[in-house]
């Protein structure tokens, strides 16, 4: 007889599969995976069979997404990792940066990646050199000069909202030999599919739109070239940054919404703007003309007046992420650019009474007699 302890350890578990197929895919929330034989594990090991072996590895919860993402992007291979500066991370080791390697970067990179590449890479001998992508002349004049291995943009900078103009920068990187990769996080697949226009690369914080709701970090690589997916893999398998299975499991979920809520939120982005930009007590406005994000500056451009507008805010949420499906508001100057000094922050534009919206799903009327409030407040 099998003592209890036994049977509590191994009870109900590998069953055979049912013959029904789950019409969603289950959270295989399994960090091994056993085969009938050791030839079958020696052959999956060695690449021969097609399996899972260990969620570091691979996982099917996590392939199911990564799948999901790279049919989207219209890459030839996607990677899942745990957040978006993992993903970030292992995009920029795959395009096989090393000592003596340079970068060129957009100035107004998301913080983080601009602090992985200035201090990070740059510890390991490559060098970044960041200047600003709305000046198609210089870049073209700096690239030539500096013939960097990896160009990385964003699609829609943050919080300033600039467009990449994503042709140009394949046109630059193609003339250079170099690689060309696009952060899509504020644009989404559902707007831009930087891969189609010629990037190499496209990185994406899941954490923000692709998920969701606020309930999830992720990132994901995908990349046009087939070649990449062995070292994306690597990086996976050795620096280990996986995404969690529940995870994936979430932003799986949200994708299949994306392009509902986007549809809407662009929608509420665009009547939010068009009624700021009347606004007495706002300066200007930034918004692209399209996605869910609208950048204000109040004219009163202080830190008590932009505190005060985000404190008076009863529906809005005062939040340091963006995408999810509520509206929230952030405060660059002291948020994702607090780091930097008064004036840097000055020069890139980034000033004390800049307010971040990052539009959600709610009833238009709603956000706008919200905000509406909030800037009639004293
Ligand atoms: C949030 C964000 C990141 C970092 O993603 P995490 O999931 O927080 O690691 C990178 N790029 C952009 C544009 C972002 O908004």
């Amino acid at each position: 007889m099998t003592d209890i302890s036994t049977k509590l350890v191994h009870g109900g578990e590998r069953r055979a599969l049912p013959d029904a197929m789950p019409v969603s895919t289950p959270i295989y929330a399994s960090a091994t995976f056993t085969y009938d034989s050791m030839q079958e594990i020696d052959q999956v090991f060695g690449g021969e069979k097609q399996g899972f072996v260990y969620t570091r590895y691979g996982n099917p919860t996590i392939a199911a997404l990564e799948e999901a993402v790279r049919e989207v992007e219209e890459g030839a291979t996607a990677c899942a990792y745990a957040t978006g500066m993992a993903a970030i991370h292992a995009a920029l080791i795959a395009c096989d940066l090393k000592s003596g390697s340079t970068v060129l970067a957009s100035q107004d990179l998301y913080g983080a990646t601009t602090s992985l590449l200035n201090n990070v890479f740059t510890s390991f001998g490559v060098k970044t050199v960041n200047i600003d992508f709305a000046d198609l002349a210089t870049v073209r004049e700096k690239a030539r000069e500096i013939k960097p291995q990896v160009i990385i943009v964003e699609t829609i900078s943050n919080p300033l909202l600039k467009v990449c103009d994503i042709k140009s920068c394949v046109e630059i990187a193609r003339e250079n030999g170099a690689r060309l990769i696009v952060d899509n996080t504020f644009a989404t697949p559902y707007l831009r599919q930087p891969l189609t226009l010629g990037a190499d690369m496209v990185v994406h914080s899941a954490t923000k739109y692709l998920g969701g709701h606020a309930d999830a970090m992720g990132g994901l690589v995908i990349s046009r070239d087939e070649m990449d997916s062995m070292a994306l893999v690597t990086v996976m398998k050795l620096v280990g940054g996986v995404l969690g299975v529940w995870e994936a499991h979430e932003i799986l979920r949200g994708l299949k919404t994306l392009a509902v809520r986007m549809d809407r939120q662009c929608e509420n982005a665009r009547a939010l703007a068009n009624y700021l930009k009347e606004h007495p007590r706002v300066a200007r406005v930034h918004y692209p003309g399209l996605g869910a994000l609208v950048s204000i500056e109040l004219r009163d451009s202080t830190r008590e007046a932009a505190f005060g507008f985000m404190d008076a805010l009863k529906l809005c949420v005062l939040s340091t992420s963006l995408g999810d499906v509520f509206t929230s508001v952030l405060h660059p100057a002291t948020a994702s650019h607090r780091d930097l000094t008064p004036a840097r922050r000055q020069e890139l534009g980034i000033v004390d009474g800049l307010v971040r919206i990052s539009v959600g799903i709610e009833k238009i009327d709603d956000i706008i007699a919200d905000v509406e409030q909030a800037l009639t407040t004293d």
